[in-house]
Order: structure tokens, then sequence, then C-alpha cells
């Protein structure tokens, strides 16, 4: 159906994802006095009243596409598509409240399948203290796929937005970055060797970290309290859901500023480190484009510096600068790298 058959169909893939959204929804036009923040940010913000502020955001994982049953086990799924969808509400300064859960199964799947799948689900609610209010269940010739939709709120004026940075404001990110796509790259080795020997028991353990980050991630709840204790605004903020790379350039887009971010700060687990030198592979490019850390990246106010300076939980990776000089990395020798959003693209494969 997509497939580019004659000169009048265009293939999406020609567009990338962000490119496919903005192509699809230029037309939209908002006609609510209610809608503060339509499409184009983490999640929507809708005006409750005039202290309150509701935000909404939704988001699908594919079997095949977004997790692989042989090494995802059903309650680590139904956990991390709660935990990504509140990551988009803590990226907007909310406190998420409720979520919708929608599912596509086919008859390959029995009940107690579905159990797990939401034993894990009802645990992430529980921790994130959010109540499951509603969804759809439908039948899928293919894969599972499941859909939640997230709610959250925020005082009215406290939401942080993807625009609000400034010139010369300092870029900082939550925990550390590149794990949860090395975790994936130990998964999948183990699956191919299990392909060639079944009887091979993966030794899991030097990965711990990696593959936890991979099947159970969490979002970073605590950060809007932490910030409120260190007195600190952030101007702009965004989660980690593609790679640092590629949220970087939506802050600088939606900001208009530019940025300069720099190789040596970017925080990384040594087991991220020792395991990128095992695969061969530059962990600064899987900072840069691994994604699904679910970290928060934001920027400050320089002044603000002091406040932050030397919290475990947060590092100053750059700063943002004039957009004309545009963004880059600077690597450890100094040189100037331009940024690409090399994040991970849903419809690359498609091309
Ligand atoms: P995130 O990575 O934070 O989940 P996305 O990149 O998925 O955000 O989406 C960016 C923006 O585009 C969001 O405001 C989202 O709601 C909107 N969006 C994504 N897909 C569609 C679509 N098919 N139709 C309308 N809006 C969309
Ligand atoms: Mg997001």
């Amino acid at each position: 159906m997509f497939e580019n058959k004659d000169n009048s169909s265009t293939g999406i893939g020609s567009l990338g994802e962000f490119g496919l959204i903005d192509h699809l929804t230029k037309n939209f036009k908002i006609k609510q006095k209610s809608t503060v923040m339509g499409i184009g940010d983490d999640a929507a913000v809708i005006s409750c009243n005039s202290r309150k502020e509701m935000v909404v955001s939704t988001d699908f994982l594919l079997e095949g596409v977004h997790f692989d049953l042989s090494y995802m086990p059903l309650k680590h799924l139904g956990y991390k598509a709660v935990v990504v969808n509140l990551s988009d509400v803590y990226a907007m300064n909310a406190e998420p409240t409720q979520i919708t859960v929608s599912i596509a199964v086919s008859n390959r799947f029995p009940v107690e399948a579905l159990e797990e799948l939401y034993a894990g689900i009802e645990a992430a609610a529980k921790i994130y203290n959010v109540d499951v209010v509603g969804g759809d269940t439908t039948s899928s010739t293919t894969g599972l796929m499941i859909s939640i939709t997230a709610i959250g709120m925020v005082n009215k004026g406290d939401a942080i937005y993807r625009s609000g940075a400034k010139e010369n404001d300092l870029l900082v990110v939550t925990g550390d970055l590149g794990a949860s796509y090395m975790g994936l790259q130990v998964l999948e080795r183990e699956k191919e060797v299990f392909k060639v020997n079944p009887n091979s028991q993966p030794d899991l353990e030097p990965y711990s970290y990696l593959v936890e980050r991979q099947l159970k991630p969490e979002a970073r709840k605590n950060i809007s309290k932490l910030l409120v204790e260190l007195d600190v605004k952030p101007t702009a903020m965004i989660d980690i859901s593609d790679g640092l790379s590629s949220e970087i350039i939506h802050i600088c887009k939606s900001s208009k500023v530019g940025c300069n971010l720099f190789e040596d700060k970017i925080p990384l687990d040594p087991q991220v480190i020792s395991v990128c030198e095992e695969f061969n592979l530059d962990s600064t490019t899987i900072a840069l484009s691994g994604g699904e850390d679910y970290e928060l990246l934001f920027t400050i106010k320089t002044e603000d510096y002091p406040k932050l300076k030397g919290n475990p939980h947060l590092t100053v990776i750059g700063h943002m600068t004039n957009q004309n000089e545009g963004t880059h990395l600077i690597s450890r020798a100094g040189t100037k790298i331009p940024l690409i959003a090399r994040g991970w693209n849903a419809l690359e494969n498609e091309e």
C-alpha cells in the first residue's frame, strides 16, 4: 500500500518520521482556546481551569518493530509500555495521573500470557501512582500491539516545553546514556547464540545494568521534585527516547538556538564503556544515537549552574548558542562535528 508504484506516490521513508508528522499535520489549526500546546512537544497541554493544565501523550509499541518476545518477557513489556509513556509526561514537568491501555492480540497468545502483560502494567501503575482508566481490545492478524495514552497534571505555567531554551543556557542530562541500546545488542547476540545452540545458557551477569535498562527501564519521576528543591526551573525539556543527538536537535529547532555538546562530558556507565569495547563500537556514537534511555534532557540559565553543580543525578554536557552557529559535538580532540538526527527512525527500513 505504501510502495512507491508510480510518480504520483511518495515513499514515506523519504520524509523521515518527523518530516512525515510535519507533512501530515501542517494544515491543522488550533480551534479551541483550551489547547495550550498541540502537536510538536512530548505531550499536548490542555487548560483545565485557572490553576491546572492537563498533559496527554500517546505511544505505540509493535511486536517486531519495538520489541522481540524471544527475549522480552511479557511482564517487562507491560511495564515498559507504561514507563515510556510516563516519560513524556515527566518531560513536560507534569505528574502522571491516568493511563489508558489498548491492545491488539492474535489467538496465539493464551490468557496466561496476557495476564503476564497486565501484571507488568499493574506493577508500573502502582509504582508510578497512576490509574488505568480505560483502553480498547481488538484482534491482530500479525503481532502484538500495545498503545498507551498517558494523562498528567501540572500547575498552570509550570509546564516546560521544548521551545524555551535561550542562547548561553546550559544543557543538562539526567543519569547516563547508551545502556539500553547496548543491552539490546547483548540480547540480540545471545539470541543468535541460542539459535545455533539451544542448550547454551547466557551469562548476562556482566551486562546486568544494560539488560535491565533495555528490559525494565524507569521514567525519571523524581527530577521535577529535585529541581524544585534545587530551586531550578529548566527553560526547555524533552525526554531521551530516540538518542541524545536527535533530542538536542528537537530542542534547538523548537527553541531556535544552536548547541555545543562536549563529548568528554557525556555520562556513560562503566558497563557501557566496556561493552562498547567488546562490540567494537564507539561509545559516543551509541550515546548520541542509541535511544530508549528515557533520561530527561533540559536547559537551564547559566546563573543556576551553582545550584546543581556536583549533583550525582545531573550532568552539564554543553551549552546553547546562536542558531546560526548550528548544533555541534565538540570532540575530545576539540574538533567541531555537526550533530545529525540519527536517532532510531521507525521508517528508515521502509525506504
Ligand atoms: P515523542 O518521541 O516524545 O513520543 P513524537 O516524536 O512521537 O514524540 O511526536 C512528536 C509530536 O508529533 C507529538 O506532539 C505527537 O503527539 C505528534 N504526532 C506524532 N505522530 C502523529 C500523528 N500521526 N498525527 C498527529 N500527531 C502526531
Ligand atoms: Mg518524548
